[in-house]
């Protein structure tokens, strides 16, 4: 009797020009995110070629989700094929969106160019490339066995990179991602071909807005100085939170490994009033606005993080002649991490082992992608990152996936698939 590993990675490797292809027609579809391009169309691509292959195609239009209107609507794809025999359904999801190319381009950035055994363009990496794999790996899967079990799903999902409210956001709410109907999911997000990403530190953004009183600059003595208000958070963020938050560990796996601390960028500043063309304004600003990017560990509560921050400033109000503020909540997702021992953990873990022959590493993401949203909307646990992109050059410019990366993951999707579907992990 054949050995029925054997056939499926021949199936994968004789698909290798395929997988090629495959990623370069997805690459040519500019899905760039903001606005919001071209979903419609790549969402088609992808079900027309499953439904040729005997899976049933929808397509679900997230509408009134951000940014959706006639011109850039927010579509997603969802393509299910049930197998022989009862059994549980693995789910491949990947987000059609990319970012903008932006600068420093020294090739198309939407030609799909192949070079050195490369395929660049914008989402190569992040994660056109990982979206090629799932499909030929399942496509393999299917013509390696007569029959197979339990039910195999792929879905091309709008907004990851904007929060994925138009994507897995809106489909888990609607039950797209829930027990009974998916079990185990794969998000082929590029984390590099060795690695099982079992989660994601939490985020809260938060606007702090210092309050003052104008007056004319000669007589600053007249005002009260937002801008000087603000210095007082920043400089008690200095003093007394940063240090309390690098001296947090997390028990996640983090990479890089100085994200296994609690962090807190302020991602921008504006105080005063706009200069003129040439000249700036002679008067005290009367408001001073931050924004601040704070990533939480599990072992964080989200009420915690707030308080923290809130308690800062208000000691500021009683010890600060004349300091007001405002603390606005802009976004908060709360951080996930499923059970590495978890079935879809442990069968992509055996995979690794068996393709790349050598043992996996289980990382968590410093920053969040739609796992979030399997686990907190949809209650589905059993779900991980794996996918054939260098996580490094995500959203960078000449931006590529290895092809062999590519065959490899296939190879390991695919046998992680099987035994799911087997019920044998
Ligand atoms: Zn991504």
């Amino acid at each position: 009797m054949s050995d029925p590993t054997k056939l499926l990675f021949e199936l994968i490797d004789a698909r290798r020009d395929e997988l090629v292809e495959l990623t370069r027609e997805l690459i040519r579809f500019p899905t760039v995110n903001p606005p919001g391009e071209a979903y419609g169309p790549c969402a088609r691509f992808i079900g027309d070629r499953l439904n040729a292959r005997g899976f049933h195609v929808d397509y679900v239009h997230a509408a009134g989700t951000p940014g959706d209107d006639e011109r850039h609507p927010r579509i997603n794809v969802i393509a299910r094929r049930e197998g022989t025999s009862p059994g549980s359904c693995v789910h491949f999801n990947g987000h059609i969106d990319v970012v903008q190319s932006g600068g420093g381009w020294t090739l198309d950035p939407f030609a799909g160019v192949v070079k050195d055994g490369k395929v660049y363009g914008r989402g190569a990496c992040d994660m056109k490339g990982g979206i090629a794999a799932a499909i030929i790996a399942v496509e393999a899967l299917i013509d390696s066995a007569a029959e197979l079990p339990g039910t195999l799903e792929i879905s091309g999902t709008a907004d990851e990179e904007s929060g994925g409210f138009g994507g897995v956001h809106y489909l888990a709410e609607r039950g797209w991602f829930s027990a009974p109907r998916v079990d185990h999911v794969i998000i082929p997000e590029p984390l590099n071909v060795d690695r099982v990403c079992i989660g994601h530190r939490g985020v809260w953004w938060a606007e702090i807005t210092t309050h003052g009183r104008m007056a004319h600059g000669s007589m600053p003595f007249l005002g009260d100085c937002a801008v000087r208000h603000m210095h007082a958070v920043v400089d008690k963020f200095e003093r007394e939170l940063y240090p309390k938050l690098a001296a947090r560990q997390t028990d996640m796996p983090v990479v890089p490994s100085g994200a296994r601390r609690s962090t807190m960028n302020l991602s921008s500043i504006h105080g005063g009033q706009s200069e003129g063309p040439g000249y700036p304004a002679a008067l005290v600003p009367d408001s001073c606005r931050m924004v601040i990017d704070r990533r939480l560990l599990i072992e964080e509560s989200m009420e915690g993080v707030k308080g923290e921050v809130r308690e800062l400033l208000e000691r500021l109000a009683e010890e600060r002649p004349g300091f007001r503020y405002s603390l606005r909540d802009l976004f908060e997702v709360r951080p996930t991490m499923s059970d590495r021992n978890g079935p879809v953990a442990r069968s992509t873990a055996a995979a690794i082992r068996r393709v790349m022959g050598r043992a996996p590493e289980f990382i968590c993401s410093p920053g969040t992608y739609d796992q979030k949203h399997i686990d907190r909307v949809g209650k589905l646990r059993d779900c991980i990152a794996y996918g054939p992109g260098i996580l490094d050059l995500a959203h960078q410019p000449d931006e590529y996936v290895v092809i062999e990366d590519m065959v490899n993951s296939a190879k390991v999707m695919a046998l992680a698939a099987r035994s799911l579907l087997y019920g044998r992990a």
